[in-house]
């Protein structure tokens, strides 16, 4: 081997010993620097392939929650979607602060909506998504809760406190005209997702503090369980953000360099949690397209700047797995059974009132529930437990049952069913305390979902919520379902104590 030959080969093994230093380095320096990489993954959630969907609530959710995932999704080229639930019309300090009058009425609150609008469109624009990609309901603010929980009639329409309309102002909405209606809100959910076929869904979680917020990701997670179930090609993630939550991102020091970290409750989920890195071009486009919000930020500046972060964090929605049973559960259930409580408030409640463990189980069709409680609660604590059942097939309904169950009289109300239900269907047993419900035959015979909720009332108001969930059901076509008898929605019914 000539010198010349010896000299080359050493500086290859040089050159590629080099490498493999620096590489090794960069992989110890990722680990060291990213202490949370096994809870929080920074998946890159958008492909040319992608076909990404956001809804948000009110404008300016996009932007604080999903605005550097659109401007990155933008830059690569990937197609993406922006639908607003609602325009924001009904945020009345904000209302106030933009017309300048201490008093606003109706038409000033639709002036402020219309106004809404038009920084949505501006901060579309700066994220690099087109004004033809860019929906509007028009659904009120401040309604979407109560339209989940009453408003399923659309000859009964909610009607909005603020601009005192019962059906869609605003002519550019894709819905303009129709009723304030969960039937209606539903349907063009479904209709926009079915034309879109998105492969990723990015909405305000069920967690979410804020009614318009939590209400947002229900619909959306029925809507889309309605059609998983009617196609099984429909299938997209959904991933949901918390945008006014414990104020983890408010309480951290504002800055484009001070990174998130997360707080505890984040975990108590157990779904896939992601920290997704913004890329710097993408956060100045964010930076952009919330100075496109100054109907906000006259009103909640340090807020909106509080999001202005090379991080935004999103938890990867999986249906929970619910415990089939060929027995009829008595004293003891099964562990398995037990759900994660994830209380979002911040109650004033006595400690008799605490929900401290809940299960649930699924016999056949029937649905039963146990709810352990601190045991002595006043006389103005009541737990409503709401269930909604997605049907499968065209010829299936929606199924709701809200019951609202009283501890201090040991007894329940029927407040809200659809159909009506028969009260035989519905067994309620008190201990000192727990209690345990039955459902009969509330599961679908072809049902692949249902959702559940348990709202913490005290005096009429919630005080704290287990937010909504998804659950799979284990199907059986062989299920007969029991005959629905009318009753009165109102009924209140005294229980005795024996168990199920
Ligand atoms: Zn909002």
């Amino acid at each position: 081997m000539t010198s010349r030959v010896r000299n080359i080969a050493l500086m290859i093994t040089l050159v590629f010993g080099l490498i493999a230093v620096v590489v090794f380095c960069m992989v110890l320096g990722h680990r060291t620097m990213n202490p949370q990489k096994s809870l929080v993954h920074n998946r890159v959630t958008s492909s040319p392939k992608h076909r990404i969907l956001i809804i948000a609530p009110h404008p300016d959710d996009e932007s604080l929650g999903t605005g550097g995932l659109i401007a990155d999704a933008a830059i690569r080229g990937d197609k993406v979607k922006i639908l607003f639930m609602t325009n924001g019309d009904g945020f009345h300090f904000g209302a106030e602060k933009y017309t300048g009058r201490a008093k606003v009425n109706k038409d000033d609150y639709l002036r402020y909506g219309f106004q809404r609008q038009k920084e949505a469109i501006c901060a579309a624009t700066k994220l690099g998504i087109r004004t033809n990609d860019v929906t509007f309901l028009g659904f009120p603010d401040q309604g979407l809760a109560s339209i989940w929980r009453h408003y399923w009639d659309p000859s009964k329409p909610f009607i909005s406190r603020q601009t005192k309309f019962s059906h869609v102002p605003y002519p550019t909405a894709v819905d303009y005209g129709q009723a304030y209606s969960a039937p209606v809100l539903l349907g063009v959910l479904e209709r926009i997702m079915m034309e879109y076929q998105p492969t990723d869904i990015y909405v305000t979680g069920t967690s979410d503090r804020h009614p318009d917020h939590w209400a947002t990701g229900v619909f959306t997670l029925l809507a889309m369980s309605m059609l998983e179930s009617k196609d099984p090609c429909f299938c997209p993630h959904l991933y949901t953000f918390d945008i006014h939550r414990a104020n983890w991102q408010v309480d951290l020091p504002v800055g484009t360099d001070s990174d998130l970290s997360l707080p505890d409750s984040f975990f108590d989920y157990g779904d896939e949690l992601y920290k997704r890195k913004v890329s710097r071009k993408a956060l100045e486009a964010k930076k952009q397209a919330l100075s496109c919000y100054k109907t906000q930020a006259i009103v909640m500046p340090s807020f909106l700047k509080s999001f202005e972060r090379p991080y935004e964090l999103f938890r990867l929605h999986t249906p929970r797995s619910i415990v089939s049973t060929n027995q009829v559960p008595k004293n003891s259930w099964p562990a398995s059974s037990l759900l994660a409580l994830h209380p979002v408030d911040h109650p004033k409640r006595e400690s008799g009132s605490v929900i401290k463990s809940a299960y649930v189980l699924q016999h056949g069709p029937d649905l039963y529930l146990k709810l352990v409680t601190g045991g002595n609660c006043s006389p103005g604590t009541s737990y409503s437990i709401n269930v909604c059942t997605v049907p499968s097939g065209p010829n299936e309904a929606i199924e709701r049952v809200s019951l609202r169950l009283i501890p201090k009289t040991r007894s329940y109300e029927l407040v809200d069913v659809w159909p009506p239900l028969n009260t035989k269907e519905v067994k309620v047993a008190y201990t000192k305390d727990a209690v345990q419900i039955r459902l009969a035959g509330i599961l679908l015979p072809n049902a692949k979902y249902f959702l559940f909720n348990i709202d913490l009332n005290n005096y009429g108001k919630i005080v704290d919520r287990i937010p909504w969930e998804r659950f799979n059901v284990t199907p059986n076509r062989n299920w007969r379902k029991p005959l629905n008898c009318r009753v009165e929605a109102r009924q209140q019914v005294a229980v005795s104590p024996p168990s199920i």
